[in-house]
């Protein structure tokens, strides 16, 4: 029986476009690590990995495959994934950079899509406009704990960037305010707080919105996945969000980051 026999709802051409296709994804914890795992599962043939980070004990909270001996030796964040991968798929061929996506533009023009699991906010605006300037779909994962310790709240979204649809600061996000707090923390040592079941949730949309673009499962009337969902992980509510969507529907087209090679953001 093949790998892939429980799929094959998928489309007859899916298991081929899967292989062929590139997937690049920015930042390899705690969502990117999900969302690398579940596409070497489902068959993506093509990664280019990026992560500038060495994996620590910190990071077993929620960095799936990570192993207790990864993170004492401190092996680099690519390269446990990269050995994910392969232990999943060892066809797979996989790029793996230790470096920051900005230090190696060449592979991610050429990808499929770009997954953007990275902390700040600021780089990910940077890393969504330089995909929509090439072209390339971005998908955009992130999580947040707000709250007091009487009451925390954990709250998330996964954002779909399409070529000729809004773009993320079209669709008020990140805000103005989460801009200027990402700018003043800069530096500051430590991180967001991050736990593994919410990272799963968000990378399993993230990974939903990809199968929709690239697969003709659902090629239904609701075939163009939603462009921005949010989860409220108090209700345990994973929805679109209504606003985005009544202003979507309304008017499609975003005029950002049309020039190619332009360097700037000229959002007015
Ligand atoms: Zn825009």
């Amino acid at each position: 029986m093949s790998r892939f026999s429980r799929q094959s709802f998928l489309g007859e051409r899916s298991d081929a476009l899967l292989g062929r296709s590139k997937v690049a994804i920015v930042g390899l914890c705690g969502g990117g690590s999900h969302i690398a795992q579940q596409l070497a599962h489902i068959g993506v043939g093509n990664f280019v990995l990026f992560d500038p980070d060495h994996a620590e004990d910190s990071n077993i909270n929620r960095m799936v495959g990570l192993t207790w001996a990864g993170a004492v030796s401190e092996a680099s964040k690519v390269q446990v994934m990269h050995e994910r991968i392969l232990g999943v798929n060892p066809d797979a061929n996989v790029e793996p950079f230790s470096t920051r996506w900005q230090d190696n533009l060449g592979p991610l023009k050429e990808c499929t899509v770009i997954f953007g699991c990275i902390d700040s906010f600021q780089a990910r605006v940077e890393l969504e406009g330089f995909a929509r300037r090439h072209m390339v779909p971005y998908i955009d994962v992130g999580m947040d704990v707000s709250g007091d310790p009487n009451r925390f709240v954990i709250t998330g979204q996964v954002i779909l960037s399409l070529p000729g649809y809004w773009c993320m600061r079209c669709m008020g996000y990140p805000s103005e305010k989460r801009l200027k707090e990402d700018a003043e923390a800069y530096g500051k040592a430590g991180g967001r707080p991050q736990v593994v079941w919410p990272n799963g949730i968000l990378a399993s949309m993230a990974v939903d919105k990809f199968m929709r673009l690239l697969t003709p499962w659902n090629d239904g009337p609701e075939s163009l996945p939603d462009l921005y969902t949010e989860f409220d992980g108090i209700r345990q509510v994973l929805k679109p969000h209504a606003a985005i969507q009544a202003l979507c529907a309304a008017q499609k087209v975003c005029g950002h980051f049309q020039e190619a090679g332009s360097l700037g953001d000229i959002h007015i």
